[in-house]
């Protein structure tokens, strides 16, 4: 029997979730009670946020069915509290977590990598050769960081001689605060950049810079420091209003902005880095600080599959080729995508992972029972931008670069104490419900 939801239950949810989730979590009901004796097999790759997420929810349902999670990472990561590592203001052991904590009992979890996708046969092959057959599959292997792709990049760098990238891992985010501590005391040159590639966390970037400025004022070392932020794309923002703040905010600091200059390469023991201009010009340039977010692209069994876009602007990181309404593959209708991987315009982001979650699962559930696909996806993004230490803008937005705020008594073209506070402690509890298909 569907399940009737009041007034004042969608309401609640309306607020906490968003309209197009509210439809999702009250399809996802109706599917559950239809679909619980259903004997199907779910593969999901990718236990990330998205992963997991999935995973809580569709175990909940499919009572008969059986979920099987594949991913041989062990840790989590709270990525979204990466940039706070790297500033100096958390300790890295807020952002670890494991995902045996978060995973619901009854999955299979196999340990191991998918190494490729044969969606033709419906079936996985692991790295140790496993292969998995599956009826349905859901992708959510999030992005692969090509550092290689920066000549003389070693990743272990991070963190020593002025080398930093927030991006990494927990422990390369630990590090950076170290290089950006010693920077924020001493000044000199700072650089921060900006690949030609779609990001996880389009704002990560914009945040370091904006708190190594506020670290500078408070460490002593900003009349001293010459920052500057060297963009490959045309600009810092994709929504030319908050594009046009950020760019005024640093240019007040004193830095300068180059757009269309591409980190190259780098020379970590001489500190130096190699850029290409607008012109195609390439200069080097010594530093004092390189804040390095690598160029991100989805990773290899995805990007080598039939899974991937061939052709668009997504082909060429090999993202995942779904629909960008209703996150269903283009071509297998059996595969899903959720999170990072999805070859969608914008998103990237937890808050991404938050909404579409509920979609991804409504609209699988429909395609299991043979039903109409229930659920679109806006393409909600949400970036908490950090301005300095105690201060926040929090702009929503959707597919169309549309503001979508969730609560009105936030300003997203205000900064606030109170979006600063919803970062620093009110998203993770939210992230941790999230995982466990509670929000
Ligand atoms: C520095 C930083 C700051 C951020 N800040 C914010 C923020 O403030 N707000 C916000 O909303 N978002 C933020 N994000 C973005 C957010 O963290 C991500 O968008 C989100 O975690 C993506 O989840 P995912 O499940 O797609 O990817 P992930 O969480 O990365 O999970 C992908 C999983 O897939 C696994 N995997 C990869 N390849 C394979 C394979 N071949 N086989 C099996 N498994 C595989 C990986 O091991 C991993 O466990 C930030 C990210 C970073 C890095």
């Amino acid at each position: 029997m569907t399940k009737l939801y009041k007034t004042s239950d969608i309401t609640r949810r309306k607020f906490l979730l968003g309209g197009a989730a509210t439809l999702a979590a009250m399809t996802t009901s109706f599917n559950a009670q239809a679909l619980k004796n259903t004997p199907v097999h779910v593969v999901i790759a990718g236990s990330g946020s998205a992963g997991i997420s999935i995973a809580n929810r569709l175990a909940r349902v499919l009572k008969k069915g059986r979920v099987t999670v594949i991913d041989r990472k062990e840790t989590h990561y709270y990525w979204p509290g990466l940039t706070l590592v790297a500033t100096g203001a958390w300790p890295k052991s807020k952002v670890l977590g494991q995902n045996a904590d978060y995973l619901p009992s009854n999955v299979d979890w196999i340990k191991e990598m998918v190494a490729e996708f044969d969606p033709d046969n419906k079936q996985v092959v692991t790295d140790t050769g496993r292969a998995v057959n599956y009826d349905y599959l859901v992708v959510a292997t999030g992005v692969e960081y090509n550092y290689h792709a920066i000549e003389g990049l070693d990743t272990d760098a991070i963190g020593h001689n002025g080398l930093a990238s927030v991006y990494h891992s927990p422990d390369a985010a630990e590090r950076s605060w170290d290089a950006i501590k010693k920077y924020s005391e001493q000044g000199g040159n700072g650089f921060f950049t900006l690949p030609s590639t779609p990001i996880r966390c389009a704002g990560a970037p914009l945040k370091m810079t904006f708190l190594t400025l506020d670290r500078l004022q408070q460490n002593g070392g900003f009349a001293k420091a010459k920052m500057n932020f060297y963009s490959a794309t045309n600009n810092l923002f994709g929504l030319p209003w908050f594009n046009q703040f950020i760019l005024d905010r640093y240019h007040d600091a004193g830095m300068t902005v180059k757009f269309r200059t591409e980190l190259k390469a780098v020379d970590t023991d001489k500190r130096i880095a190699t850029f290409v201009d607008a012109d195609g010009e390439r200069f080097e340039t010594d530093y004092d600080l390189l804040h390095i977010v690598p160029p991100m692209r989805a990773s290899a069994p995805v990007r080598n599959s039939k899974l991937a876009w061939r052709e668009g602007n997504m082909a060429s990181g090999g993202w995942l080729a779904v629909d960008k309404e209703t996150l269903q593959h283009i071509n297998y209708p059996e595969v899903f995508g959720c999170g990072d991987v999805n070859g969608t315009p914008r998103g990237k982001t937890a808050a991404t992972v938050k909404m579409s979650v509920p979609i991804v699962v409504a609209n699988l559930l429909a395609t299991i029972a043979g039903q109409e696909l229930p659920a679109s996806f806006n393409g909600y993004t949400s970036c908490p931008l950090l301005t300095k230490f105690g201060a926040a803008m929090l702009i929503e937005f959707d597919y169309n670069g549309d503001l979508t705020p969730t609560y009105p008594f936030i300003d997203p073209h205000k900064e606030s104490w109170l979006a600063w506070v919803m970062k620093e402690q009110l998203l993770k509890p939210t992230y941790l419900q999230m995982l466990k298909g509670n929000v």
